[in-house]
């Protein structure tokens, strides 16, 4: 697992005016979308509830959730392809509910990477600047600088048969970009590459991102690619945003159980806070760097990463190894202590059956309010409304 916390420290949250207002946030980034209390239903399914987020002039933002969370309706409405029930879009403070699809500054890259098999590279390029009947000698143009920017120069005269997984897709952005977008929307544009591919087309689009200087949306239920490529990431379960934040501040703050379980693996404790900056758990106090919350009742997330095993002593939580897994760059062990069993990542060895001790530093001790998704409520009623954020417009919308 990577970890964050050696880039940056999480930054304060924002605070955010009613963003339709003055285009702009505390950072003076100015926000080129902005998506505002939108609702989308399909028959009885309530598939958006009330999302509210912005998206910052050329930021590379990432969708992430689980399937069926809603990502790529989110994407259709903004790309025009649907309508919402309720709610508004706006590109530059301006509504784009009534511009249809062909003339918003947005192309969308499809997963299916939907070329025409019967044209070569170029023409499938030049096809959508055919349409609009661009001049021939600008066509070539742009089509040179496409191809060389999605690193295909000489794969002009390819037929697209001819070409791998990788290859198409790359043709397939080609022909987004050629249309100087000033968003790409990336609808999970690498689920069908193997992962090496997968991995080399991350840094490549991010990379794509900065020279080009456009925004990208990209769509993801992978959580380490949203982590590797975003610079905001917006986090999404069953039509509601979670979180919304950096790459950074979703992993090392997760606000509640979902976030903690889905960025990675995470140790999800009840515990108890009854004054400032100390929690209980596993039948022990420990130092912490929170303040008090309004409940007692909170859960305790510990990354398996922040957990250094010793031998048992009475300073220590102590426990049974019940599992080794060699996982490459670490050792991914079990341990039992009580009625928790822990996930530590370390490249330290134990062997099974061990007796163990767990320690971890105030700062690893990360306190959430309880919510539905926290393992001691999973039973409760989902939950019906957004929590505020500070990307979400919280109170002030
Ligand atoms: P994701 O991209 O996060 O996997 P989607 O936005 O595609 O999720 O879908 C969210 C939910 O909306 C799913 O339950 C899906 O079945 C439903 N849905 C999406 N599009 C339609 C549609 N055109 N008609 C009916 N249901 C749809
Ligand atoms: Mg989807």
């Amino acid at each position: 697992m990577l970890n964050w916390r050696h880039i940056r420290k999480p930054q304060a949250a924002e605070q955010v005016s009613p963003a339709v207002q003055h285009l702009s946030d505390s950072t003076g980034s100015s926000h080129i979308i902005e998506v505002v209390g939108v609702n989308k239903s399909f028959g009885d399914v309530h598939v958006l509830k009330d999302i509210t987020f912005y998206i910052r002039n050329n930021e590379f933002i990432t969708l992430l959730g689980p399937s069926g969370c809603g990502k790529s309706t989110t994407l259709r409405i903004l790309a025009g392809f649907e309508r919402p029930d309720s709610g508004d879009v706006f590109f530059e403070g301006r509504s784009l509910l009534d511009i249809p699809p062909y003339q918003r500054q947005l192309n969308t890259v499809f997963q299916r990477y939907a070329l025409f098999p019967h044209l070569n590279v170029y023409d499938n390029i030049a096809f959508g600047l055919n349409i609009k009947k661009m001049a021939k000698e600008e066509i070539r143009t742009r089509i040179g600088q496409a191809l060389k920017t999605v690193d295909l120069e000489g794969y002009a005269d390819r037929w697209v048969e001819q070409l791998s997984g990788g290859q198409m897709q790359r043709v397939a952005i080609a022909r987004a970009i050629v249309n100087k977008p000033q968003v790409l929307l990336l609808d999970e544009p690498l689920g069908a590459l193997d992962l090496k591919m997968r991995k080399e087309m991350q840094i490549e689009l991010k990379e794509m991102q900065r020279s080009l200087g456009i925004t990208f949306v990209y769509v993801t239920h992978d959580q380490e690619e949203a982590l590797t490529m975003s610079d905001t990431i917006i986090v999404m379960k069953e039509g509601l945003i979670q979180q919304i934040g950096t790459p950074t501040d979703i992993y090392n703050e997760p606000r509640n159980a979902f976030v903690a379980d889905f960025i990675g693996e995470s140790n999800i404790i009840p515990g108890q806070m009854t004054e400032d900056f100390v929690v209980s758990f596993a039948q022990r106090s420990f130092d912490c760097i929170d303040r008090r919350m309004p409940e007692d009742e909170v859960d305790v997330v510990i990354r398996p990463e922040d957990i250094v095993l010793t031998g048992p002593n009475d300073r220590t939580i102590n426990g049974r190894v019940v599992s080794v897994v060699f996982k490459g760059v670490h050792y991914e062990m079990l341990v039992e202590a009580g009625p928790f069993t822990w996930m530590i990542q370390s490249t330290d060895f134990f062997p099974t059956d061990a007796s163990v001790g767990l320690t971890f530093d105030p700062e690893d001790i990360h306190i959430m309010a309880k919510s539905t998704y926290s393992p001691d409520r999973q039973s409760a009623q989902p939950e019906t409304e957004s929590e505020p954020d500070d990307r979400n417009g919280g109170d002030s919308w």
